[in-house]
């Protein structure tokens, strides 16, 4: 009989995961998953809720699986049982679909759309023809230019858009923008259209918010020199898309927006030897969590942090919700 030493394991290759910091769940988000949540304890299931709370499956899943009915437009709801509106806002027309039918609905519109929208009115209010820039369709655009009468907004995307308008007035203008753009293609729009129109006037404060900024430079500094940058998010979130878009322009050699791990294509990313790795602001942090295990299955991996900012921002739940407490399973979810 011939004895066999026993086979070594392949050693795994070093890999670096540069973690872009901040990341993940924003305050708008954290507040409107709390609003449903709250609303269930208060009110039992079922309550409705207008669009995907927030763009993510396994958040929406999870809130389905407590008693969460997500539906498209109002008229899908009983007119007995609470509806809460999404955190991107929704135009006027809702919350008076809702008082008309007596319905109780919660506002989940994160304050600083709700800020955006008040930039919009402020605008009309001076007399001034309001310019949007955002991306056709996104729920969030659709709500802010629902603030304002049929025809007030006229809605700018690209730098060509910006060059193509043509303006009611063009000594009258304003302009406000979603709040989860690319800051630098933002920037260069604005650029467009006060070079075409010099007396456009900005909002009084800016409109992209803190969120979207932080981890967007969160990951420029992260980006160089990575062979894949991993964002966690959905393809119709927003915020998640131009994290890829700015990845790949900071010098990742690739970037995909990946929804779980089981998504990656090993075969297909290649050999890694450092990749970067953030989550969108409705992206969980078990996901993360999730991916950098993936890699640590395949890889020696080290993970260092990329980091911009600290957040500490928190936004209060509606003032009925307050005194609702949150379980301690409902905490380590929000927390991460
Ligand atoms: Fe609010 Fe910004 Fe988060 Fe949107 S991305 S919910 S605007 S904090």
């Amino acid at each position: 009989m011939t004895l066999h030493a026993p086979i070594p394991a392949p050693e795994k290759r070093p890999l670096t995961v540069r973690l872009a910091t901040p990341r993940g769940f924003c305050a708008g988000v954290d507040r409107a998953i709390q609003i449903v949540e709250r609303a269930i304890g208060k009110y039992g299931a079922p309550v409705y809720v207008r669009h995907e709370i927030v763009h993510n499956r396994h958040v929406v899943d999870r809130l389905k699986a407590m008693g969460a009915v997500f539906v498209r437009e109002l008229d899908e709801c009983p007119d007995d049982r609470p509806v809460v509106f999404s955190a991107h806002g929704v135009p006027k027309s809702v919350p008076a679909g809702a008082r008309a039918r007596e319905m109780l609905f919660l506002d989940a519109t994160c304050p600083l759309v709700s800020k955006v929208h008040k930039q919009a009115l402020r605008h009309q209010r001076l007399g001034r023809h309001v310019i949007l820039i955002g991306h056709e369709g996104h729920p969030e655009v659709i709500g802010t230019m629902g603030q304002l009468p049929e025809g007030a907004v006229s809605l700018v995307d690209t730098v060509e858009d910006a060059e193509r308008y043509t303006p009611p007035d063009p000594d009258n203008l304003g302009y406000v923008t979603q709040t989860t753009l690319s800051v630098d293609d933002t920037e260069g729009v604005i650029a467009k259209l006060k070079e075409r129109f010099p007396n456009l006037q900005d909002p009084a404060a800016d409109s992209i918010c803190y969120a979207t900024t932080n981890r967007q430079e969160a990951v420029k500094l992260a980006a160089p020199g990575t062979d894949l940058f991993l964002i966690v998010g959905a393809p119709n979130s927003s915020n998640s898309k131009r994290l890829v878009e700015v990845a790949l322009k900071a010098g990742a050699r690739q970037a995909l927006l990946v929804q779980r791990a089981a998504e990656i294509d090993w075969d297909a990313v290649g050999p890694l030897r450092t990749v970067g790795l953030s989550a969108g602001a409705s992206a969980p942090e078990v996901i993360v969590n999730e991916i950098i295990d993936a890699f640590r299955e395949r890889y020696d991996a080290t993970v260092e942090l990329a980091e911009m900012a600290e957040e500490n921002e928190h936004f209060l739940v509606n003032r009925e919700l307050r005194n609702i407490a949150l379980t301690h399973e409902d905490m380590a979810w929000v927390n991460g």
